[in-house]
């Protein structure tokens, strides 16, 4: 049995990464400022913390833990994180700073935290068809602005601590994860989930149409989060020690994957394209190294996983 700390396990992937690491027969102690929004927590202990304010009972928590899983992060969709990039930056370097300090202090031997596929170059996506992302593409750098240039910064502190503390590092790069338990309202949700509840919400209401941010040419992949915690678990388990990417190689748009929500309820509302926060104009995710470290990629595709998604979105409406 592992002694392991998550942080960010009130949140969308820690939480279900905290129900399988327990079910594995680890001992799991969850860390987050709130508790889990839709379903009660697994872990053996959950601690509600403030990571952003150091304290001796922080420090004194990573006492005798094997391994870190460092997920804590202020962020979320386009519509948050484009309008806040000075609290962003701030809180999340103080997080993920007292996070390795803990750790190092403590002498935790694994650790591993959760990058983004927003540290790569804007110059490499301005394209709706722009090829896929592979990790040494990140310099020279100019990642999304706030967000990007402090994950970007993280890994490097990461790599520093691998390097000068001998810490057993992983560095993941999610690609947009999506599925239930998420957040899908209140400004912090993402497209998956924004579209699920924009169609829920017009059949509901008996609307036609629905909103879009965009021209909806914009181009992503997305990554179901049965997946995503598979891949965590598979990159935890390996050697490897540098940035990886965890991500769909499958790029669909925004218009797409709105008409494939409507399909999975059959029915047919129209689009009406809004001024809103895009990002980058197309993102795809090379999954050579990836599938040469861990011998797997992700592979529930985007149907099976908005069906799954779509449903849990229509039982919270
Ligand atoms: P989430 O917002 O659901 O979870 C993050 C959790 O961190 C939240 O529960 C939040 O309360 C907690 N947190 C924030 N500030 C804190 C603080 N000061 N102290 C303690 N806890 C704090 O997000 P998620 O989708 O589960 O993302 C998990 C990680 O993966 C994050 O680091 C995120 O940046 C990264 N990531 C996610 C995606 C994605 O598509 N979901 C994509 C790229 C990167």
């Amino acid at each position: 049995m592992k002694k392991i700390i998550v942080t960010g396990a009130g949140g969308f992937i820690g939480h279900h990464l905290v129900s399988s690491l327990k079910s594995k027969g680890n001992f799991v102690i969850g860390v987050d400022q709130k508790w889990p929004e839709f379903e009660d927590t697994k872990a053996n202990r959950f601690i509600i913390h403030d990571i952003r304010v150091p304290s001796q009972e922080w420090e004194d928590l990573f006492q005798g833990i094997d391994e870190v899983w460092a997920l804590a992060a202020d962020m979320g969709g386009m519509g948050f994180i484009s309008k806040n990039h000075a609290a962003i930056m701030r809180d999340n370097v103080l997080i993920n700073i007292h996070t390795l300090e803990a750790a190092r202090k403590a002498k935790v031997k694994k650790y591993l935290y959760t990058s983004s596929a927003c540290i790569y170059p804007d110059y490499l996506q301005t394209q709706e068809d722009a090829s896929p992302l592979a990790e040494a593409q990140a310099y020279p750098a100019n990642p999304a602005e706030g967000y990007g240039w402090e994950k970007l910064y993280t890994e490097m502190m990461c790599q520093h601590y691998h390097e000068e503390y001998g810490i057993d590092m992983r560095i993941v790069r999610f690609h947009n994860i999506y599925g239930p338990l998420g957040t899908w309202q209140g400004g912090r949700e993402k497209a998956p989930a924004a579209l699920c509840r924009k169609v829920a919400q017009a059949v509901k209401d008996k609307k036609d149409y629905i909103e879009i941010w965009g021209d909806g040419l914009q181009a992503r992949t997305f990554c179901y989060i049965d997946d995503c915690i598979k891949g965590l678990e598979l990159i935890m388990a390996s050697t490897y020690t540098g940035p990886l990417n965890l991500g769909r190689d499958e790029v669909i748009t925004i218009n797409r994957l709105a008409e494939l929500v409507m399909d999975i309820t059959g029915v047919s509302l129209k689009k009406v394209y809004v001024a809103g926060p895009q990002g980058v104009r197309g993102r795809n995710s090379n999954n050579a190294l990836l599938k040469e470290t861990i011998g797997w990629s992700p592979e529930i595709d985007i149907e099976t996983g908005l069906k799954l998604t779509y449903q849990w979105i229509e039982k919270q409406i």
